[in-house]
């Protein structure tokens, strides 16, 4: 017979382990499912932010940017390092550490905060039941009182531009870059696209931004995206605002790209396309066909600052929430919701 928990949140990223420390701070018998095998073959927490999201991505950032001010910024304090060079693969093997020291870190907190990690394909398949599949295929249910359902979201993709290995990839394939791309396009100028961008550019590429909409960040501050889109500018990213792509053709090394705007049809030619047009939620498999969850508006703070166990069966809108926030103007309350108890205990 399986354990019987009083919470099963399905999913380890951001949304979800920080929900299962809390609520087992809390007082409740809580578990962890995730499925995401890391680079070594095992399984790994801290979902898409840890693995494949913010931290690779700020690792990257602070590296190149590291380049670029020993490059052109050190001269102005007499510090001469002109010739300085970087090597790709060694930047990369430095993330991929980070990344593994951190996710092996939220393994520690559950450990350390008494919640039951379990590894495997969680699905719902009662109000009260989630059955695990694990990595050899067997197949374990357990109860539970509440079910929060944290699966996180996967990159959108388009028909014009289909992802091919290694040359028209999703963010995920453009932090594994094994050397800098001479042209770079990037379709999407969201933050995740220009983050990436930016990038591959300080280290060297000529890097082209295909926007659809006319407006630059339009979800961010006026003033904001205006100053940033002048220091990317800056920086050397050539920013094509009103530029809706339409097609693309893999030519050997090289992937042409068509797109059009205000002048008409236009084509570009890249070494690599990185696709970056958003995320949607992903919820394939969580739920068992005729499964019927009840909607619950229970705001995620219940989790965090209330010393009564009141949690219900959270949506996937945890998720969704949780990249919402990032995206549009709530960065305040997310990461307050993020980094507000998890080293507290219950008042
Ligand atoms: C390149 C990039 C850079 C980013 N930079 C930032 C940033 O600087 N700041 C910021 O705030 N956000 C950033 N984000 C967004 C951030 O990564 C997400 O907002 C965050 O990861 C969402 O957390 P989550 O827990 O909802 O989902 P996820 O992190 O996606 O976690 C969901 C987890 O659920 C697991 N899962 C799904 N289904 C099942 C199942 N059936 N059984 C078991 N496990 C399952 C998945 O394997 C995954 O581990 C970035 C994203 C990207 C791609």
């Amino acid at each position: 017979m399986a354990d019987k928990f009083d919470v099963i949140v399905i999913g380890a990223g951001p949304g979800g382990y920080v929900a299962a420390i809390r609520a087992a701070q809390l007082g409740l018998k809580a578990a962890c499912v995730e499925k995401w095998i890391g680079k070594e073959g095992n399984v790994v927490h801290g979902g898409t932010c840890l693995n494949v999201g913010c931290i690779p991505s700020k690792a990257l950032l602070e590296a190149s940017n590291k380049f670029v001010e020993a490059k052109h910024d050190f001269d102005d304090m007499g510090i001469y390092a002109r010739d300085v060079t970087m090597d790709v693969k060694k930047m990369m093997a430095r993330k991929d550490k980070i990344v593994k020291n951190l996710t092996g870190g939220i393994s520690g907190l559950f450990k350390a905060n008494g919640v039951t990690a379990i590894e495997g394909t969680g699905k719902v398949v009662s109000g009260k039941q989630v059955e695990v599949t694990d990595l050899d295929g067997n197949t374990t249910t357990y109860d539970a009182d509440n079910i929060v359902i944290a699966a996180g979201s996967v990159p959108v993709e388009i028909p014009p531009t289909p992802l091919t290995e290694g040359l028209i990839v999703d963010s995920t394939g453009a932090l594994e870059f094994q050397e800098t791309p001479k042209r770079l396009g990037v379709i999407g100028a969201g933050v995740i696209g220009l983050e990436l961008g930016s990038v591959w550019n300080r280290l060297g590429s000529e890097v082209t931004v295909l926007e659809a909409m006319d407006s630059f960040l339009p979800m961010v501050d006026t003033a904001i995206a205006k100053e940033t889109q002048k220091l990317l500018k800056k920086q050397g990213l050539d920013i094509k605002l009103g530029a809706r792509v339409t097609g693309s053709e893999s030519k050997g090394e090289e992937v042409v790209v068509k797109y059009t705007d205000a002048n008409g049809e236009q084509e570009m030619t890249f070494d690599k396309l990185i696709v970056c047009v958003g995320r949607r939620p992903y919820t394939k498999g969580v739920i068992a066909d005729g499964v019927a969850l009840s909607w619950a508006s229970v705001a995620l703070s219940s989790l965090t600052t209330s010393a009564a166990p009141t949690c219900r069966a959270f949506t996937p809108s945890v998720t969704v929430y949780a990249v919402r926030c990032w995206r549009t103007k709530r960065l305040k309350k997310a990461s307050w919701w993020r980094t507000s108890s998890l080293a507290t205990k219950p008042r």
